[in-house]
């Protein structure tokens, strides 16, 4: 399911195999989520969706989806001077995706998925003209799960997909979903946030959300296929 753990003559055997190769490419941010969860829950929660999406098509006879090492490191406005936010900037992040996928389409494997959960406007931007840089250099069409935009993303609390409230109800119950040992619980009942206390999120609210953003996910997978 690891793009990384393939040796080379696995890579070649995988462009001849009936099935079409999908790469997913997470996405995240290190930066505060509150006092209670990890910085590194954007990536987190991209991680596991492509994680949930990859083994949700394991068996498919179509595709065969491979999770590539993430970029951890997401663009963000207010990352100076904040406890743990270390950004990076917005062309920083646009070469790296485009050289990455640049660097898989010419061997054969052009078909990459951008998996962001970060989605705060500024890199939000940067990877919408990322999929419009590589298409533009090389006719190669890669896709983006763009959460403000993709048509199912109204069944989303607001808050995930305009990538406000980092830390609040909604990442919080995906966190408890997949890591619950990365909440800090105690420091939770004081925690105020847009999208209502993290105090009530759950781990069965993190699973339904993770449902919906896995069922997007493979949508985009075979639309790209
Ligand atoms: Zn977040």
């Amino acid at each position: 399911m690891r793009f990384a753990e393939l040796s080379s003559p696995q890579v070649a055997a995988l462009r001849q195999g009936p099935r079409v190769p999908v790469l997913l490419l997470p996405i995240g941010a290190v930066e505060p989520h509150g006092p209670h969860a990890p910085l590194g829950t954007d990536q987190l929660i991209s991680q596991s969706m492509c994680e949930r999406a990859a083994a949700r098509l394991a068996t498919d006879e179509h595709v065969r989806v491979l999770i590539l090492p993430p970029l951890g490191y997401g663009a963000a406005r207010c990352a100076a001077a904040t406890n743990g936010a270390v950004g990076i900037g917005q062309e920083t992040l646009h070469s790296l995706i485009v050289d990455v996928c640049t660097a898989l389409g010419e061997q054969g494997l052009p078909r990459v998925v951008l998996v962001d959960s970060h989605a705060a406007p500024e890199q939000l931007a940067t990877l919408r003209r990322a999929v419009h840089t590589v298409a533009l250099r090389s006719g190669q069409h890669i896709g983006h799960l763009d959460l403000a935009c993709h048509p199912a993303a109204r069944r989303l609390p607001a808050q995930l997909r305009a990538g406000q409230c980092h830390g609040g109800r909604c990442e919080t119950s995906l966190v408890l979903a997949e890591r619950p040992e990365l909440v800090d619980t105690a420091q939770l009942r004081d925690v105020a946030a847009c999208d209502g206390s993290p105090f009530e999120a759950t781990g069965a609210e993190g699973e339904s959300t993770f449902d919906t953003l896995t069922a997007m996910l493979v949508e985009v997978i075979r639309e790209l296929v």
